[in-house]
């Protein structure tokens, strides 16, 4: 590893150490995650605390869902024996079954009970008809044939079973899996210690908000959607500020971020500028694994470890932040926080309305909105201006338009693929 300054102008990459190639994204990703030994120690957190988290063992159920055999429809509870081959029969109503209250006699021949969804099917009857289908003449229920023995009666253990594999370790604990727990009577889940994530901004012109901007200054914004984006996964955001373009002072947030966190996120400084720091500090003072992945935006990107925290350069223009956050930080940090499952979220196919220029040469993130159409096909459209500073592209987008490596301008009518921002989950 050089410990000399490169001089300006000077790209990296072109050094023999670093390789000569940008990375495409793929391998750039599997080379993180590859890297990367999720945080060690878990802690108990109550259901309602648990979403978001990450199970560190395997939950078996102790119960059946249900444990017991009930109705699956408001209607009336038989033996399916009794039901007419031909024409009509009526039964006698010999009490009702409640959800939570069952029906205590003993139902005979010719005889039904009234039951509503979820209450027990009582013992000598395995058939409900539902109330829609009979009607009731002097006390009595009359059911038409074409009924089929078992219907609307919901087994026991249907949902688990006692012993299986309710949740394995690994999962990130989504709405369902919380309910899913609570059926099998888990109040308190063993999870992994969320991981410390320290973030901070280089640039000598950026300022805080709340001051006022003097000549060439701007507002920082990046810490705050990258404080978003790791609320949205989970991770403990340790926020150390603005870090001015020098070498020491960008040496120093990396010893302070380090000595704290699991992981380093910055933005700003990866480029060749004079006043880049950040890859210098990382090649000098860490260890450094690649720095340029063939993506647009976010070409410059660096990724290693400093001490023993990694580290995610990432560029200043704050939609490559976003863009190289998603495609690649997000991946890596489910990793460090033991997800089982880091895959990237799905792809749909959309028709282009708008013209897309692109130069082969870089995988392209461009910002679209995704619209269903009638016929239930979908349609995108760029969000217009897409510089990488233009943060505008991003907040009126739910999508991204993925264009491949090798593609050059897409005309509108071409199918595209499109990641969008939101799920159900
Ligand atoms: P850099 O990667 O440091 O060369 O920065 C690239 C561009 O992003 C420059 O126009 C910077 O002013 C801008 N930039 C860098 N950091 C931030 C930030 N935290 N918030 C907003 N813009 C930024
Ligand atoms: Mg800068």
């Amino acid at each position: 590893m050089g410990h000399d300054p490169l001089p300006a102008g000077v790209d990296p990459c072109d050094l023999p150490h670093h390789g000569h190639k940008a990375l495409r994204l793929e391998e750039a990703r599997a080379q993180m995650i590859a890297a990367i030994t999720p945080v060690t120690g878990e802690e108990s957190v109550d259901l309602r605390g648990a979403l978001g988290r990450v199970l560190t063992r395997d939950v078996h159920s102790t119960v059946d869902v249900p444990s017991h055999r009930n109705s699956a429809m408001d209607g009336y509870a038989l033996a399916g024996a009794d039901l007419p081959a031909a024409g009509s029969a009526a039964f006698e109503v010999v009490g009702t079954s409640w959800a939570g209250r069952p029906f205590a006699g003993t139902v005979g021949h010719g005889q039904c009970v009234r039951i509503m969804t979820g209450a027990t099917v009582p013992d000598s009857t395995d058939t409900v008809v539902m109330q829609e289908h009979v009607r009731v003449e002097q006390g009595r229920a009359v059911i038409e044939s074409g009924h089929r023995t078992g219907q609307n009666v919901r087994p026991v253990g249907e949902d688990i079973r006692r012993g299986e594999l309710a949740l394995a370790a690994g999962c990130v604990l989504q709405p369902a899996h919380l309910g899913l727990l609570a059926s099998v009577g888990v109040g308190v889940v063993t999870v992994r210690r969320r991981p410390r994530v320290a973030i901070f901004s280089t640039g000598d012109e950026l300022r805080p908000i709340g001051t006022e901007l003097g000549p060439g200054q701007i507002y920082d914004s990046n810490r705050y959607s990258l404080a978003g984006m790791l609320a949205r996964l989970q991770a403990e955001v340790l926020d150390l500020g603005v870090v001015p373009d020098t070498r020491e002072e960008t040496l120093r947030a990396f010893e302070t971020a380090a000595a704290q966190a699991d992981a380093i996120i910055t933005s700003g400084g990866v480029s060749v500028g004079e006043a880049d720091y950040v890859t210098e500090t990382l090649q000098r003072h860490g260890e450094f694994g690649f720095w340029k992945v063939a993506m647009k935006p976010g070409k410059p990107v660096a990724f290693g470890r400093f001490g023993s925290a990694y580290f995610f350069g990432l560029p200043g223009n704050p939609v490559s932040v976003m863009v190289t956050f998603y495609q690649l930080v997000q991946p890596a940090l489910r990793a460090l926080a033991g997800a089982a499952d880091t895959e990237p979220p799905i792809l749909v196919r959309a028709t282009c309305e708008t013209r897309l220029r692109k130069r082969p040469g870089r995988l392209e993130f461009q910002r679209g909105v995704l619209a269903r159409r009638a016929d239930g096909g979908y349609t995108v459209r760029s969000t217009g201006h897409q510089g990488a500073g233009v943060l505008r592209s991003m907040s009126e987008a739910n999508c991204f338009i993925i264009l491949p490596l090798e593609h050059g301008d897409v005309e509108p009518g071409t199918e595209v693929e499109v990641q969008p921002f939101a799920g159900l989950v």
